[in-house]
C-alpha cells in the first residue's frame, strides 16, 4: 500500500489557497511553467506539463476560487509524481499531463467562485468573455488532450444518495447533448468514474455521488465532452469533521491516482458503463447542524419544528471562517445534519462555548 502522507504537501493546508501559498510547492518542480494566459487583474496563469507519453490529460483545477480542495491534492500529485514509486514512472512513461493548479487566481485571492468579473467562469465555455475561459480553451486547442479532468468543490449539503451519507466525493461524465445520449466519449469518462469509485469504496463505503446530467453547453465540461473529448468532473465534498477538507484532500489525490493509473496501463474497458449508473445520485440532504426541539430555546419556533443551520465561508485574516446562518425551519423530516444538537433542557439546551453564535441564532429569531 502506498503511503499518502510521504506525498503529502506540507506546505498548503486549509481552504484559502492561492497563487502564493502554493508558490512553495511549485517553485520545487525541477520542470519549467508554461504562461497560458493573464487572469483580469494580470496575474499570470502557469501550466504544468510533466510525462512523455502518448495519452494527454488535461487537468485544471479551482476555476472556481473559493474551491481548493483539488489545489491541494495536485500539489500531492506532483509530489507523487516526483517520487521514486513504480506507479509514478508508469504514468510519465504513458501519459503526458498538462496541469493547470489555479485557473481563477483572482477569485482564489478574493475567495469568491466567480472571477474578479464575477462572471462563473464554468457558464463561459461558449462565450469565452473571459480571459481566464480563453486561455483554458486555447490550452486545450494546442495540447488537443485524450482525457480531461474538471477538479472542484461541492457544498456540505450533499447526501450519496437518499442516505444519511455525505457525498465526500461526486463525479459526473457530463452530457454533451440535449438528449443526454450515451456517446462513446461518455462512456469513456464514465468507465473512469467506475475505475474511482471502486478504489473509493474500499475507503468510503457509500460515500461517492453521481450529478446530474442535464446538459449546459456553456459549462466547460459539456463543451469539452461535446468536442470529442472524455471529460470526469470532480467534486470534492464533505467529510465528517473535515471543514478544512484535508480528509477529502486525499480520497481526491488517490481518485486522480486511480483514473491516471488506469489510462496508464490501458485497463478502461475493464469497467463498466453500466456500474456508473449504480452510483446514486446525490441529494441535498444535509445541513451543517440539525437542531431538534427548538422550542425548549425559543417558544416562537412551531413545537415538531426542527432548525437547519448552514455555515456561510467567510474570508478573515488569510483563514476561512463558518459563520452559521438559519437555512430553513420546518418539521425536515429526511434531513440530516453532519451535526445533530437535541435540545432537552431549559437550562442546559446541550451547545457548546463554539455553538453559541448557533444558540444566539435560535434565541433572536422570531417569526
Ligand atoms: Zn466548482
Amino acid at each position: 500500500m502506498m503511503d499518502y502522507s510521504v506525498y503529502k504537501e506540507k506546505s498548503i493546508e486549509g481552504r484559502y489557497i492561492t497563487m502564493e501559498s502554493i508558490g512553495s510547492c511549485l517553485s520545487k518542480l525541477s520542470i519549467a511553467p508554461i504562461p497560458i494566459g493573464d487572469s483580469v487583474n494580470g496575474v499570470v496563469i502557469n501550466a504544468f506539463k510533466l510525462g512523455a507519453g502518448d495519452k494527454k490529460i488535461l487537468m485544471w483545477s479551482q476555476m472556481h476560487g473559493n474551491e481548493s480542495t483539488t489545489t491541494k491534492a495536485l500539489c500531492d500529485m506532483f509530489n507523487f509524481l516526483g517520487s521514486k514509486e513504480p506507479l509514478a514512472h508508469t504514468i510519465l512513461k504513458h501519459c503526458t499531463l498538462m496541469i493547470v493548479p489555479i485557473l481563477n487566481p483572482d477569485g482564489a485571492t478574493v475567495y469568491t467562485r466567480e472571477n474578479i468579473n464575477k462572471i462563473d467562469l464554468n457558464r463561459d465555455a461558449k462565450n469565452l468573455s473571459q480571459p481566464e475561459s480563453r486561455a483554458l480553451r486555447e490550452l486545450f486547442e494546442s495540447f488537443e488532450p485524450d482525457f480531461c479532468f474538471n477538479l472542484h468543490d461541492q457544498r456540505t449539503l450533499f447526501s450519496a444518495g437518499k442516505t444519511n451519507k455525505p457525498a465526500t466525493v461526486s463525479f459526473l461524465s457530463p452530457a454533451s447533448n440535449k438528449e443526454r445520449h450515451i456517446t462513446p466519449t461518455r462512456e469513456v469518462a464514465m468507465k473512469l468514474i467506475v475505475a474511482m469509485d471502486s478504489m473509493l469504496q474500499n475507503h468510503i463505503p457509500g460515500q461517492v455521488g453521481r450529478y446530474d446530467d442535464g446538459f449546459n453547453d456553456n459549462c466547460v465540461g459539456d463543451a469539452f465532452q461535446k468536442l470529442g473529448v472524455p471529460t470526469v468532473l470532480f467534486e470534492s465534498g464533505h467529510y465528517p469533521r473535515d471543514y478544512s477538507r484535508e480528509k477529502t484532500r486525499e480520497y481526491i489525490f488517490l481518485s486522480i491516482l486511480e483514473a491516471l493509473k488506469t489510462i496508464a496501463e490501458n485497463k478502461i474497458d475493464l469497467y463498466k458503463t453500466g456500474d456508473y449508473f449504480s452510483i446514486p445520485n446525490n441529494q441535498k440532504l444535509f445541513f451543517d447542524v440539525l437542531i431538534i426541539n427548538p422550542t425548549i430555546v425559543n417558544p416562537e419556533i412551531e413545537t415538531g419544528h426542527a432548525v437547519g443551520i448552514r455555515y456561510k465561508e467567510v474570508l478573515d485574516d488569510h483563514k476561512i471562517s463558518f459563520k452559521p446562518e438559519i437555512a430553513e425551519i420546518g418539521p425536515l423530516e429526511g434531513f440530516y445534519g453532519h451535526q445533530t444538537i437535541e435540545c432537552v433542557d431549559n437550562k442546559d439546551f446541550g451547545f457548546t462555548t463554539s455553538q453559541k453564535e448557533i444558540l444566539d441564532l435560535l434565541l433572536n429569531f422570531n417569526k
